[in-house]
């Protein structure tokens, strides 16, 4: 690779620009100088990098990773999390709160960015806890984390504990205007205590404790009956199950101000993938049935379900190599989210290839706030891309970007390649490897 490809003046030229926020999907050139996209007007002189057969989107968006940073840095740090974000496609990724110490003050919030920052391989939201140090006793200090600039509030890992608090949490975001939202890990925990993936007919012949899908559609019904009374912002992370899907899209009827996430390894796999016991299919909430699955695949095309958002959650190699019920739960995801969900989804025709991007870059990009990613790719606005082969195969496997390696796709053959990605008009990755 030439030194030219890095400099700030470059065109990717005749790819498949893709773009749900300009409702564009056209073949044209896309020229970017000194950090923002530019006009035609640019290109000459400028690099220019062959993007035929490759699509140009928008950069990708997570609203759902774990750095693990500060506290578990043997697991994650924010440069390899953010390092492994940036070779997936990502620009912007949220940070949860589940760190140690928690994010529930700012300066553990601005510790976190100053880490993305002197990485520089993709912008960092950190997510505030809405309760503090997760303990689901008081409020944290929303407001100022607010002042902060963090517009994301979650206990991810856990629910908020009562409705009671759930109600204060939500008029509290109501206060502060449209842009703040709670998001919720919606498990009862009374449900899943000591349960180990989908209570069912797997989990019966497994011989492993179960924890059911109504755990979930108790805590989205009530979640939903509070943002309907109080009028705040609801996200909810990770659905897994049909009826929670359903009860979002009836929400959503009623005019309920909600969204909702779904992952890649929930669109993908069900409680079949674990009779191997892959404690890297182990996952909070857990793989549910094919039934399950299926309707949140429809509930991503129909728009029920906003955004993908991977629940990148690393763990070292000692602590996933352990029995079944031993084993701590997650999947890492940002590495593979794309080619898992052109994988599973744009390639069998359940959704367009426009609406996966919106679904990760677009949507997330809105729900977060984060108004410098997500498109539209027209002149003048930052150069935050993602260009890719739609078409390359590649087989998941070590070494990752990540620290960790439990994947729950390893092994897997994904469509899908990332080969560059834009922050700000820096070419982070190139050629499909990071730069920096
Ligand atoms: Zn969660």
């Amino acid at each position: 690779m030439s030194s030219g490809i890095l400099s700030r003046r470059f065109v990717f030229s005749g790819g498949r620009v893709i773009d749900p926020a300009a409702g564009v999907d056209a073949v044209r050139d896309v020229v970017v100088a000194d950090g923002v996209v530019a006009g035609p007007e640019a290109a000459e002189g400028a690099e220019r990098i062959d993007a035929r057969g490759l699509v140009i989107g928008p950069g990708l968006v997570d609203l759902h990773t774990h750095l693990r940073e500060p506290g578990d840095e043997h697991k994650e740090t924010v440069a390899t999390g953010t390092r492994a974000a940036a070779l997936g496609g990502y620009t912007a990724v949220a940070a949860m709160a589940n760190t140690r110490p928690v994010a529930d003050n700012a300066a553990v919030i601005q510790a976190v960015r100053d880490l993305a920052t002197a990485a520089g391989l993709c912008d960092v939201f950190p997510v505030g806890a809405t309760t503090r140090g997760l303990g689901g006793e008081v409020l944290a200090e929303m407001g100022e984390m607010v002042a902060a600039g963090v517009r994301v509030f979650s206990d991810d890992g856990l629910p908020v504990p009562t409705a009671r608090l759930l109600r204060n949490a939500l008029l509290y975001v109501r206060a502060f205007g449209d842009d703040v939202v709670i998001a919720e890990h919606a498990e009862d925990g009374s449900l899943v205590e000591g349960g180990h993936m989908h209570e069912g007919i797997r989990s019966a012949s497994l011989g492993l404790a179960g924890r059911p899908s109504e755990a979930e559609e108790i805590v989205v019904a009530r979640d939903l009956a509070l943002a309907r009374a109080t009028g705040g912002r609801l996200h909810l992370c990770h659905l897994s199950s049909a009826r929670a899907v359903e009860l979002v899209r009836r929400a959503k009827e009623e005019g309920v101000r909600v969204t909702a996430e779904v992952t890649p390894h929930h669109l993908t796999f069900t409680d079949e993938d674990l009779l191997t016991y892959d404690t890297n299919r182990k996952v909070n909430p857990p793989l549910r049935s094919a039934e399950d699955r299926d309707a949140l695949r429809r509930g991503l095309a129909d728009g029920t379900i906003d955004a993908v958002a991977t629940d990148h959650a690393p763990h070292a190699v000692e602590e996933k190599d352990a029995e079944f019920d031993l084993a701590p739960p997650g999947t890492i995801g940002l590495e593979t989210a794309l080619g898992a969900v052109i994988t599973a989804l744009v390639e069998p025709g359940h959704v367009s290839l426009s609406r996966a991007i919106e679904a990760m870059s677009t949507t997330p990009a809105r729900i977060l706030g984060a108004g410098e990613h997500g498109g539209p790719i027209a002149p003048g606005s930052p150069a935050n891309l993602v260009v890719f082969d739609p078409e390359q195969e590649r087989v998941v496997e070590p070494p990752f970007a990540s620290k960790a390696r439990n994947s729950a796709f390893l092994g897997r053959r994904l469509r899908g390649a990332v080969l560059y990605t834009v922050l700000r008009g820096d070419l982070v990755v190139a050629e499909g490897k990071p730069t920096r």
